[in-house]
């Protein structure tokens, strides 16, 4: 069985050299007789995996030293939780509703204060990211949240919202180092890793150091404060060994591409591929307003359920695989992360224009 090109929006398609690298290292790592998933968290040689893959993080992404990185484990929707648990002093935070992954959110956060929606586009299903240049912040909001990039529907900033010297907290599951981003304009930034960083199971944060509280509220478990995983460098249980170990890996192939400059490029390209074709296609079409549209999750329609299938089917006989939209979309969604070779992106370019000159 050949490989497929696999157009998942997550856990998703992994750079095919790192899956080389952690097979041809299953048994034995480095000269220590083991497979990193049987090795101590507290050994020597797991603190250098973890310790490289923070020093790698640090380095792409250009990261300030007032901020620190934490390996989590809960998934981007346990942040849903732990960022209104740590972050609400005031017991006030404003979020920008775009889409499935920011109602979680937001549902999750009205457990923990007061929330207020500073702005939506559930008008219009979510198709494009609201104006925040002149927000209704609050003065005493804790903190600004958003969804960068909206996986499900395929929208993402192209400024970030002006928040009024409040911390912006983003949930970068879908688009963490797909290009070069300003760390600094963040409070808190989160991303769980089966999208662009590696498998299922560890989730990154990156939080401003002063933003860490030494106090939580009594309800608060000790593993929901960022406090105790900042204090113990991500070792305070038993992280997802392994997961951090693959993380790494992603981290060192980006570097070696040339880091996130490259990755922009390379994504730019991808994405102009696939957005050029569907602007001249007299039967599919993008659903997105254009200057919203994501790098990383292209969703499309003909308009036709049925056509929408059709054509699904078609792409996986030719091994173009998971092309179906969210189930609250429909239509298609490629989701071209930074794993997703040209060669991918061409293919399915190529089918597009195959079954619209056979169905046209
Ligand atoms: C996938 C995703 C999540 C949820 O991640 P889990 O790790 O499944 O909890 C949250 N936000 C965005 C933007 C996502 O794409």
């Amino acid at each position: 069985m050949q490989r497929v090109f696999n157009f998942a929006a997550g856990p998703a398609a992994l750079p095919e050299s790192v899956l080389q690298s952690a097979a041809a290292e299953m048994l034995n790592y480095g000269q220590t007789g083991m497979s990193v998933m049987e090795m101590s968290h507290r050994s020597s040689d797991f603190e250098r995996i973890i310790e490289e893959a923070e020093a790698d993080l640090r380095q792409l992404t250009n990261m300030p030293d007032d901020y620190e990185v934490l390996f989590l484990q809960g998934g981007g929707s346990l942040q849903f939780a732990m960022i209104p648990i740590n972050l609400m002093k005031n017991g006030k935070a404003d979020y920008i509703h775009t889409g499935s992954w920011t109602k979680k959110a937001i549902e999750e956060a009205r457990r923990y204060g007061d929330v207020k929606v500073l702005a939506s586009s559930e008008d219009g299903n979510f198709s494009y990211i609201p104006d925040c240049s002149d927000l209704p912040v609050r003065e005493d909001a804790d903190y600004v949240y958003i969804c960068e990039n909206n996986t499900i529907f395929g929208t993402k900033y192209c400024e970030l919202p002006y928040t009024k010297g409040k911390p912006l907290v983003a949930d970068l599951s879908s688009c963490m180092l797909s290009e070069p981003l300003d760390i600094s304009r963040y409070g808190l930034i989160f991303a769980g890793a089966q999208k662009n960083l590696g498998p299922a199971g560890v989730t990154l944060v990156i939080i401003r150091k002063d933003l860490i509280s030494d106090e939580l509220p009594v309800f608060a478990p000790t593993m929901l404060s960022y406090k105790t995983h900042a204090k113990a460098g991500s070792l305070y249980n038993t992280p997802p060994c392994y997961n951090i170990y693959m993380l790494g890996k992603v981290l060192r192939w980006i570097g070696e591409l040339g880091g996130l400059e490259a990755m922009k490029v390379r994504n730019l390209e991808k994405a102009r591929l696939l957005y050029d074709f569907l602007d001249g296609s007299s039967l599919f079409k993008g659903t997105v307003r254009k200057r919203d549209r994501s790098l990383m999750n292209v969703t499309f329609v003909t308009g036709n359920a049925d056509m929408d299938k059709k054509f699904s089917a078609y792409a996986e006989a030719r091994g173009l695989v998971n092309l179906k939209g969210h189930r609250s979309v429909g239509g298609m969604r490629a989701s071209i992360y930074n794993a997703m070779p040209i060669e991918g992106v061409k293919a399915l370019v190529s089918c597009l224009e195959d079954f619209e000159r056979e169905n046209g």
